[in-house]
């Protein structure tokens, strides 16, 4: 699939494959970070169960990072077992801590999701990471000031 294709497949009403896969560092570094129809299946469930929700409520929400397949995984030093790497987990780009703390707290009390992080770095910068497994159990695990480890 091109980048292009991906721009045209809608996952959800807001989200677009794209949206779910784009990497910078794929680009600059060639890696193909195309998902398999499971992968994007994992993706689509995402959108529907928690960014849809939080783009109804927010308006535009920016993914930082969705997919990533274990190269780019790699080379963002992501953790091995990454919830990335299957499609069930997106890095929520917050502009301010007080979106961060309303996405956050949104997304505890109206979504299903296996894990919900609020992720910082030392320079300031923070995001959310939330995951959702379509097969399996989900965890309801809730960290707040986690160390960003993606
Ligand atoms: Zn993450």
């Amino acid at each position: 699939m091109t980048l292009e294709q991906a721009k045209e497949k809608r996952l959800t009403e807001h989200f677009t494959l794209y949206e779910m896969m784009r990497s910078e560092t794929a680009e600059n570094h060639n890696i193909d970070n195309t998902p398999d129809a499971t992968q994007i299946e994992n993706l689509k469930y995402l959108c529907e169960k928690i960014l849809e929700p939080l783009r109804r409520n927010f308006g535009v929400i920016k993914i930082n990072s969705g997919f990533r397949c274990p190269v780019l995984n790699l080379r963002v030093n992501g953790v091995g077992n990454s919830q990335h790497l299957f499609g069930e987990a997106a890095d929520i780009h917050c502009y301010n801590v007080y979106i961060a703390r309303k996405y956050f707290d949104f997304i505890t009390n109206h979504c299903q999701y296996d894990q919900l992080l609020f992720e910082y770095r030392r320079g300031g910068s923070f995001w959310i990471h939330v995951s959702l497994k379509r097969n399996g159990k989900n965890r309801k695990m809730r960290i707040e000031n986690y160390p960003a480890k993606h």
